[in-house]
């Protein structure tokens, strides 16, 4: 836990937030300023700050916060029209906050290439 982290206090309960699913490892809620009808946060529980910080044994953790992404997604009503999933890694991602967080974006149609 890192105590400068937005993500981490979200987690830990110190900052109101609107929780979508919460497990043991992974932690998911909605985005602040939604850039589609349905935009989902998904974290791991323990503060990684990119993808570039990933070690051999966060892979079972990165495949749980997948999963969740999936299983939101099939709760919205959005898995058969599709979504969107987007892990923004460092400045020229745009990655604003350094706490891995897989964005899970559909209720509209996507465009490709992302700007
Ligand atoms: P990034 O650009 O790092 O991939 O995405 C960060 C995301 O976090 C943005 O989509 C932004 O809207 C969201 N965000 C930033 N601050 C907050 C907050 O306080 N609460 C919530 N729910 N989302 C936030
Ligand atoms: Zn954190």
């Amino acid at each position: 836990m890192a105590h400068d982290c937005l993500f981490c206090r979200m987690i830990n309960g110190e900052i109101a937030t609107d929780v979508v699913f919460e497990d043991d490892d992974v932690f998911a809620f909605n985005d602040i300023n939604p850039q589609a009808p349905h935009h989902v946060l998904i974290v791991p529980k323990k503060h990684i700050s990119t993808l570039n910080d990933l070690s051999e044994n966060d892979h079972t953790l990165v495949g749980k916060v997948t999963f969740a992404a999936a299983k939101i997604a099939a709760d919205l009503g959005i898995a058969e029209p599709g979504y969107r999933t987007v892990f923004n890694c460092n400045a020229d991602a745009g990655q604003a906050v350094f706490h891995i967080h897989l964005h899970l974006l559909g209720g509209r149609r996507m465009t490709w290439p992302p700007g």
